[in-house]
């Protein structure tokens, strides 16, 4: 049930957002870096994925490729229960430049199958490596706000960098096959570089953002999976 919440949330989500004047256009891959951070959920889904297309040598390869990437040093939920707490933080510098190695040809190799971090990525002017994405402050705290929610719906699993929580899920039988192209130590690694999913502390909204924010929130926890309210599965009824 939590795939098909998941989905149906990346489904909103993109309804909401296609009507946003952006930039972004195929083969314009400036913001794919290794900085996509994710949740179990959403690596299990690019996982089948790689099984599907039968991928798992090329998937491999890349995952063992790619070794200077960032951990995150607290999830968002973390990050906003520190903020609502008037705690001093330090999220870490997430920040490295590399090019996520799912990339070929500035194309996404798993783009049926990519995480939020990646479908709520927009510009509303043509990104260069000088010039970041220009994000509407309204979008930026709405998708936030939605990656709070799937990292709640993800809770208590592993959350982190995607090319931790990825390689880390291959200790999973179902994953085997992909998980004999990779050596125990680097499971293992990527195990201890993940973080943990957390439930939802709040969002981090001024009075303006949530007056915007707010009907996307509730188109969310109003849908409906098997006959339930999405709000009432996240609240455990
Ligand atoms: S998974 Fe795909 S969309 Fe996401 S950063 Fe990598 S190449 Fe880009």
């Amino acid at each position: 049930m939590k795939d098909q919440i998941l989905k149906k949330i990346y489904t909103i989500f993109s309804d909401w957002s296609s009507n946003k004047k952006v930039a972004c256009r195929k083969g314009c891959a400036v913001c794919c870096t290794e900085n996509v951070t994710i949740t179990a959920l959403e690596g299990e889904i690019i996982l089948r994925f790689i099984l599907e297309m039968n991928m798992e040598q090329w998937f491999a390869e890349k995952l063992q490729k790619s070794s200077g990437h960032q951990r995150p040093k607290m999830s968002t939920n973390d990050f906003a229960r520190a903020c609502l707490q008037e705690r001093e933080v330090d999220f870490g510098k997430v920040s490295s430049q590399a090019s996520c190695p799912f990339l070929e040809d500035d194309i996404c190799r798993i783009y049926p199958a990519r995480p939020f971090g990646c479908r709520m990525m927009i510009s509303e002017t043509t990104c260069t490596a000088d010039n970041p994405a220009l994000v509407p402050d309204h979008y930026f705290s709405a998708a936030t706000a939605v990656a709070q929610i799937i990292e709640h719906l993800g809770q208590k699993e592993y959350w982190g960098n995607m090319l931790d929580v990825l390689p880390a899920l291959c200790d999973i039988s179902e994953y085997k096959a992909i998980a004999r192209h990779l050596s125990t130590t680097m499971i293992m690694q990527a195990r201890m570089r993940t973080l943990t999913a957390k439930p939802l502390p709040g969002f981090l909204f001024t009075e303006e953002e949530e007056r915007t924010v707010s009907p996307l929130l509730q188109t969310i926890f109003n849908a409906e999976i098997e006959g339930k309210r999405i709000e009432d599965i996240l609240n455990g009824n």
